[in-house]
Order: C-alpha cells, then sequence, then structure tokens
C-alpha cells in the first residue's frame, strides 16, 4: 500500500492499522463490485479506499451530508471550529473532503454524494464488493446505515462497521449492536476485527 499522501494529515477518527486493513479488504472487492463509504468527513477513510480503488481500477461512492454527525457540533465533544460555517450555522466538511481527494490526487477514483445515507440508498441501483459503515453513531443512524445499505453488498463482498465497543465503557454502543445483528442473522462470516473495526463477508 502506497498512500498518495500521509492519512495523518487528513483530520478524522481512524487509526494507521484500521486504515491498512480497510485498503487491504477494499482492493479485493475489485473482482465483486464498487466500494461504498458512510461517513467520509474530511477524507481519511476515503484516502485508504480510495486509494485500493485507483489500484485496482475499481470505483469509491464516498456518502456524506458533510453536516457533520451529532458528536461534530457545537458544543459537542468532537466539534472543530475549523469546520464550522458561520455563514449558513452548518458544519460544512465538504469543503476541507474535496481539498483532501484533490491533495491525493483521487478526483478520477472516488465519487462524492453529498446527501443523508437514507436517501443514497432509497433508489439505489448497483450492488457494492465492499461497504463501510461510520456515519452518525446514534442507533436510529447506525441502523439506518445497516438497512439502507447492507442488502446492497453482492455475495462475497464485504461489509465493514467502525467503532465496535464491546464495553460500554469505552464507546456507544450502537455499531457493536448491529455488529452483533449482522453476525447472529446468518448472512455473514466474520474476517477480522482490528481495534475498533470490524470486517464480515457476505454469504452467498
Ligand atoms: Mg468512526
Amino acid at each position: 500500500m502506497r498512500l498518495p499522501i500521509d492519512p495523518e494529515s487528513v483530520k478524522g477518527f481512524l487509526a494507521p492499522d484500521e486504515g491498512a486493513a480497510l485498503y487491504e479488504h477494499a482492493a479485493q472487492a475489485a473482482g465483486v463490485g464498487p466500494c461504498l463509504e458512510i461517513g467520509s468527513y474530511c477524507g481519511r477513510s476515503t484516502l485508504y479506499i480510495g486509494t485500493a480503488c485507483r489500484d485496482t481500477g475499481n470505483v469509491l461512492f464516498a456518502v456524506d451530508h458533510h453536516q457533520g454527525s451529532e458528536e461534530h457540533q457545537p458544543g459537542e465533544a468532537y466539534h472543530d471550529p475549523a469546520l464550522y460555517d458561520a455563514a449558513s450555522g452548518r458544519m460544512d466538511s465538504f469543503r476541507e473532503f474535496r481539498r483532501t481527494l484533490a491533495r491525493a490526487d483521487l478526483e478520477a477514483h472516488v465519487i462524492p454524494i453529498v446527501a443523508r445515507s437514507a436517501l443514497a440508498a432509497r433508489h439505489w441501483p448497483v450492488t457494492c464488493g465492499f461497504v463501510f459503515i461510520d456515519g452518525g453513531h446514534s442507533p436510529a443512524a447506525v441502523r439506518a446505515d445497516y438497512e439502507g445499505w447492507a442488502g446492497r453488498i453482492a455475495p462475497g463482498g464485504v461489509l465493514a462497521i467502525h467503532d465496535l465497543f464491546p464495553d460500554p465503557r469505552d464507546g456507544g454502543q450502537a455499531p457493536w449492536t448491529v455488529y452483533q445483528e449482522a453476525l447472529a442473522s446468518g448472512r455473514y462470516e466474520e474476517l477480522t476485527v482490528v481495534q475498533t473495526l470490524g470486517f464480515l463477508r457476505r454469504l452467498g
């Protein structure tokens, strides 16, 4: 894996070994279908998955409304004043996201979709080889992302979910709950978990 820019130069909440695992699994999706991520923020995960797509001739759909998740809003724990647009009174990570794509020269491999996940999913026509869920972390948001996109993964494709915290003292439980449900559904086999990032393969 040779990334075009330093991932630490991109704002985000993804560890280097988690990013490397994203790259590896996204690269393997090339023969199965396009990649799709929910929750791009400033593009750190996009850098890893987009580079995998660059290297394998695949494309990445990057879905984010770019108005920040719950925890990014003013007064919340992960608020970044540099991403606050005073004119609109909203968070806006899209400008920074586009800057990342340009710096990394990935604009020919990544298709930004600036929309809420549920809206983008409603008439989604393409079966995916790799889906990465890292959007809002509320129970309703994680469930909507799972229900909107898990059914769009081809047999043999991979579902990745970020921010798995089996111990509630470490973080919110919504991604972990949905991950356990996916496993219990019998439709997936577990591939690996890297820190808080889990990978499931869709069974045929
Ligand atoms: Mg995350």
